[in-house]
């Protein structure tokens, strides 16, 4: 669907660049997780950031950028990617860990409805098994009933070690 050709890089100068990371992860933090299309990341961005934001169709460009979801992912604890299925959503998921231990063990405990969901992000992934991983602990046995995205398992192993953490103390 990719018609357009796009250089992989950002053309965007470093404070820009910054100031359109953080407003990502201020959608990602105010939204948790949301699975949804392109040009409507662009509209919620846009709307963030306000009168100088960029076009659409630049926004649209930088968020397909490799380089951008990677430091978006490594600094800013944010995962933005669209998905290999037929439908091409995309997901951006907050991957912070809760700042209160309290909220963070619950956050452990807790799980989705829905057995086809991720257990971090609670996004459900209907007919798409392959994008869920079963949880493994040091061992290798998989945990039951914790299914998770390549990028919510960082987050999940860093939640368990914080927890077990403040468990210790
Ligand atoms: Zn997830």
């Amino acid at each position: 669907m990719d018609e357009a050709p796009f250089a992989p890089t950002n053309r965007f100068p470093p404070q820009l660049t910054a100031v359109l990371m953080s407003h990502i992860q201020g959608l990602a933090m105010r939204y948790g997780a949301l699975k949804t299309d392109l040009p409507k990341l662009a509209e919620l961005l846009a709307y963030s950031i306000g009168e100088a934001a960029p076009s659409a169709d630049e926004l649209m460009r930088f968020m397909r950028l490799e380089s951008v979801q990677r430091e978006l992912e490594s600094r800013w604890d944010v995962w933005l990617e669209q998905s290999a299925d037929k439908a091409k959503t995309w997901r951006l998921v907050n991957l912070a860990m809760p700042a209160d231990p309290q909220r963070a063990a619950a956050r452990l405990k807790a799980r989705p409805q829905q057995a086809d969901s991720c257990t971090w992000c609670w996004l459900a992934e209907p007919g798409h098994r392959g994008v869920l991983q079963p949880y493994r602990d040091l061992n290798g046995r998989a945990v039951g009933g914790v299914h998770l995205h390549r990028a919510c398992k960082a987050a999940w192993t860093r939640l368990e070690n914080m927890v077990m953490r403040s468990d210790e103390k």
